[in-house]
Order: C-alpha cells, then sequence, then structure tokens
C-alpha cells in the first residue's frame, strides 16, 4: 500500500456537523433548522442547459450523430467557447492550452504528476481541504500560507517560507476573499523571479462583481510563464454534480525547455478518456446569449443573499471578510469562542447550521463559514434569528 495515505488526518468535519445536527432534530422535532453550511449550489440547472443535454442524448442515440470516444482534451466546440469567454476578460488563449476536465477537483490532484517529487507545495491555511489531502497521498513535502486577520486571509509571499508549486484560491474558499490585480502581481513576479508555478483555483470566478478584482491569473502580466488556471462549471452554473470544468496551461509556461502544456497532454491522453459528449455539450449552453443570461440570474441570486448576511453581520459589528465577491462570508466567532463552540452555539440558540472553521485548517480556528448557497427565505429567517441573539 501506499503508506503516505496513513498521514491523511481523519476528516470529521461534514459527519461530525450532521452527527450534532441529526442529533439536535431527535431531540427538538419541532424545531426548524436552517442549513447555512453546504458549499454545494442548491438552485437547478438553466433552461438553455437542459435544452442542450437533452438534444444532445437524442444525438447519442440516432446512428448519424451517435459519438464514441471523444478527443480527451475535450470537444473543440467548448473549448472554443472557452477561449471567447477569456476574450472578453482580455486574455487571449489557444485553444489547445484549454482542457476540459471534469472538474476542477481532480485535476487540481492530478496536476502533481507533472511535477517533481522534490517539489516543495506552498499551500494556504486555512483552505480548501483536497490541495493538502493530495499532496500527503502523494508523499510530498509542504509549507503553510498562514491566512489570518491581520492579512485579511489573502496571505502574500514570506521570505524564508518559499515554495515551487504556490495553491492559491481566489476567491476563496472557506474565506470568501478575493485577491486584488496588485497582490496577484507581487506573486506572479515572486513565481517568475523564483521559477515556481502557481496553481490558481479559479471555481468562484463569476462571483466576482467589483471591476478592480481579477477573475483569472491570466489577467496578471507575466502570468503565463509561471500559472495553470483551474475552473469549474460547478459554482458558476450550477454543475456539481454534473461534472465540467477546465484547466489552462498556457505554451508560454516552460521548464528546462520543456513546455508543461505538453506534459499535461501527455498524462490526459493516458490516464483520462475525456468528459462525456452529452456533458460538454450541457457545458457549452453556459455560453450562449440565453445562457449566459440565465446563469447569470442564479449568480446574482446566491449574491444577494450573501448581501444580506453580510449586512447583518456588519450591523452587529462582528469581523468578517467575504460575501461581496464571493458566496461564503467568514466570520470571526465573538467572545474569543473557537469554532466549534460557535457551531453549537448557532445550532441550538439560533438553529441555524454553518460550517467550523477549524474544519479547513489550524488557521481557520475561531471562524465560521457560512454559504450564501440557500433559499432566500431561509436566508433572511437565518439572519432575524442571529440578530434576536446579538443585537
Ligand atoms: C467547489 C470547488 C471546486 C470545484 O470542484 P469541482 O470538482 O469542479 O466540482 C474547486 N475548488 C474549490 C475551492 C471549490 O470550492
Amino acid at each position: 500500500m501506499n503508506k503516505n495515505f496513513l498521514n491523511l488526518k481523519d476528516s470529521y468535519l461534514f459527519s461530525t456537523i450532521a452527527k450534532k445536527v441529526n442529533e439536535f432534530q431527535k431531540n427538538n422535532p419541532n424545531i426548524k433548522i436552517i442549513r447555512l453550511g453546504i458549499g454545494d449550489v442548491t438552485l437547478p440547472l438553466t433552461k438553455e442547459v437542459i435544452t442542450s443535454l437533452q438534444n444532445a442524448v437524442t444525438e447519442m442515440g440516432e446512428v448519424d450523430t451517435f459519438k464514441g470516444y471523444g478527443p480527451e482534451q475535450g470537444y473543440e466546440f467548448l473549448r472554443i467557447a472557452i477561449k471567447n469567454y477569456y476574450k472578453e476578460k482580455n486574455v487571449t488563449l489557444q485553444t489547445d492550452e484549454i482542457f476540459i476536465s471534469d472538474g476542477a477537483k481532480s485535476d487540481l490532484g492530478n496536476i502533481l504528476d507533472i511535477f517533481s517529487s522534490e517539489c516543495i507545495s506552498l499551500i494556504p491555511n486555512p483552505v480548501y481541504p483536497a490541495y493538502l489531502d493530495a499532496n500527503i497521498m502523494a508523499g510530498r513535502r509542504v509549507n503553510f500560507l498562514n491566512g489570518n486577520e491581520s492579512n485579511k486571509f489573502l496571505p502574500m509571499p514570506e521570505d524564508g517560507n518559499g515554495g515551487d508549486l504556490i495553491y492559491l484560491c481566489s476567491p476563496n474558499n472557506p474565506t470568501g476573499a478575493t485577491y486584488t490585480r496588485e497582490q496577484l502581481k507581487v506573486w506572479v513576479d515572486y513565481a517568475n523571479k523564483n521559477g515556481a508555478i502557481i496553481l490558481f483555483d479559479s471555481a468562484y470566478e463569476c462571483f466576482v462583481r467589483d471591476e478592480n478584482l481579477p477573475t483569472s491569473i491570466f489577467e496578471i502580466e507575466g502570468s503565463k510563464t509561471c500559472a495553470i488556471e483551474f475552473c469549474s462549471f460547478s459554482k458558476t452554473a450550477g454543475f456539481t454534480g454534473v461534472r465540467c470544468g477546465y484547466t489552462v496551461v498556457p505554451h508560454n509556461l516552460v521548464q528546462e525547455g520543456t513546455q508543461l502544456n505538453k506534459l499535461w497532454l501527455r498524462r490526459q491522453t493516458t490516464k483520462f478518456n475525456g468528459v462525456p459528449y452529452i456533458i460538454q455539450k450541457g457545458a457549452a449552453a453556459i455560453f450562449t446569449p440565453q445562457g449566459k443570461k440565465e446563469v447569470e440570474e442564479n449568480i446574482k441570486y446566491y449574491l444577494e443573499n450573501a448581501k444580506i448576511i453580510r449586512n447583518t453581520f456588519k450591523e452587529l459589528g462582528f469581523w468578517f471578510v467575504g460575501g461581496d465577491n464571493s458566496p461564503y462570508i467568514w466570520i470571526k466567532c465573538p467572545d474569543n469562542m473557537d469554532s466549534w463552540s460557535f457551531f453549537d452555539k448557532m445550532l441550538t440558540e439560533a438553529n441555524i447550521v454553518g460550517t467550523p472553521g477549524a474544519g479547513f485548517g489550524t488557521g481557520g480556528e475561531g471562524y465560521f463559514r457560512i454559504s450564501a448557497f440557500g433559499a432566500r427565505e431561509n436566508v433572511i429567517e437565518a439572519m432575524d434569528r442571529i440578530k434576536k441573539i446579538y443585537q
């Protein structure tokens, strides 16, 4: 066996939450619990996506339009749609710099295949837990970048705490904090100077509203020689259960005379047989004029929820980040409570479920994540309940 797996810490986060919630509900059957802990979308797929999926299913049932294996790196129609989407951000990509994936999570782990096992990974703390676990499974060395109140959970390069593979997630899960262009420029310069590579997770890019904030690392000058971007239709278009995303590996990303794009292509053609045609057709509908409009409606709905949550905590004088360009609000637990004590208080006194920050790394202790992926009326009721406790 791969003994590195024995170094993984068991994650009890979501199972402990479920256990506590079930127990509380059992003892209090008449209480309505509101769940603001979910990191999953709740609105259904849009009409345009559904129609496109259905048409693709029909095509698969007819001999003239049936499709078997597709290109491992994705169908051209979807890669071109993504290329045009980047053009709107003033980012020019070649079609073969874009690789269609079955979601960002797989590629964020798989990308390690193309890097030397000697590399040191630099991982934020707190952060999306999959980065660290993928590195532990591969037996890789890891340094941590601490997010905290003073850097507003947007850590910057530190002397004496470097790495070869730098994981950045912006807008961030779990904190909702979003790097500015100036901050990302510092990271890009740092990576180019040190021969390091930025693995940029932009799964929440669609939630960015502030025009001064970047939605892609490739908006930053110099990034094409030092960055790979991972994106997903999961949070954008409700594809969490459908499974589709993409990874951008620029041609200019070269190490010791070799294009990393070539290594990734080889890796994918060897270990991956592509995303289903039907799913890619569904994803392409996101980029049609009508598809864009529908997806935008959903994002707006979640962002309005986020605003309601943000405004409540602002009014109550809590310290927090996120919620303006992100579906997550990251609050500091009041009265120096730890994450789980605050979780218990929220569950038993307000009957609200959030996510304890400590579940995202030691740096999340003392914080609490609230998600805007819920129904509007529940968000409003939850905020009224919190106001009753803290006003
Ligand atoms: C949800 C999420 C993803 C997307 O994962 P998929 O595999 O595409 O569903 C990636 N990164 C972060 C930080 C996420 O929260």
